[in-house]
């Protein structure tokens, strides 16, 4: 599933070929996502896009008369192609640039959305995100002012988007890893200096991940190409029954939060 790298990695990509540049039209070749394509991506006509943004894990097109948010869902990607290239069995949207080129979103299992909204700072799916992990809000005493008197696993607490935005298992499995926090530590139990370690290894987590996803950056022009994202370096994410990288011992694995969890008993310990 693409998390917030593979967003960012994504906007990074594709914003050279579409920012500034006019969408003549947008060709719905499936409109049955998660949720309907609004209507209104039909009605598009010789629009220039101001910018394209991220939040959370949504693409955010901005128009002068509004913007359109797109979520790749579980398997969607984009890509940038020459119009004459033939559309792919699963490329649902075709955005057809002025100058030949097309950005296409190709989702086979279709829980990716696209929305329109008139004023994006009313979308009703923003309302309630917490901060993005990259920006300075998300700091060691935001984390622990939100995690005062929670009882829940501090995994979940980091998974929850009102907390904090984006960051999906596989990050926060690594960054209580990083920080030696075991993952059903409640929350409210976290000290203020572990706290101020969370928030900067998340940062440094996604940080990294994101400059590792630009290597695949040609991927999205290259017209069979969908995105093939990056292996990364993991320390106990999917690594159940392996070595832990530190001190040897099999990492284990545990469901938290209804999410597959990852940790090394004793690099992570529940007493600490
Ligand atoms: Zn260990």
């Amino acid at each position: 599933m693409p998390e917030l790298p593979e967003v960012e990695t994504t906007r990074r990509g594709i914003a050279p070929y579409v920012e500034g540049q006019v969408i003549e039209s947008i060709s719905v070749r499936q409109p049955k996502l998660r949720y309907p394509v609004s209507d209104e991506l039909t009605a598009l006509c010789h629009v220039r896009v101001r910018k394209i943004t991220r939040r959370a894990k949504y693409l955010v097109f901005e128009f002068d008369h509004g913007a359109l948010v797109g979520h790749l869902g579980m398997s969607g990607s984009l890509r940038v192609v020459d119009s004459c290239v033939p559309a792919l069995k699963h490329d649902h949207l075709l955005f057809h640039l002025a100058g030949g080129k097309q950005l296409r979103y190709n989702d086979p299992r279709r829980f990716g959305a696209w929305l329109w909204c008139d004023d994006i700072a009313s979308f009703p799916l923003f309302q309630k995100l917490g901060p993005e992990p990259l920006s300075e809000a998300f700091n060691g005493a935001y984390l622990f002012a939100q995690s005062r008197k929670k009882q829940s696993a501090v995994k979940g607490f980091l998974m929850n988007n009102a907390v904090v935005v984006g960051v999906g298992n596989i990050y926060a499995n690594e960054s209580l890893f990083l920080c030696r926090i075991h993952p059903t530590k409640a929350a409210g139990q976290l000290t203020r200096k572990q706290c101020d370690a969370l928030a900067a290894t998340i940062k440094t987590v996604l940080g990294n991940a994101i400059e590792q996803g630009g290597t695949t950056l040609r991927d999205f022009i290259q017209p069979d190409g969908t995105p093939g994202y990056f292996a990364q370096q993991l320390w106990v994410y999917g690594r159940a029954g392996e070595a832990c990288k530190v001190c040897g011992s099999e990492i284990q694995s545990a469901v938290i939060a209804q999410r597959n969890s990852f940790f090394c008993p004793q690099c992570q310990k529940t007493s600490r």
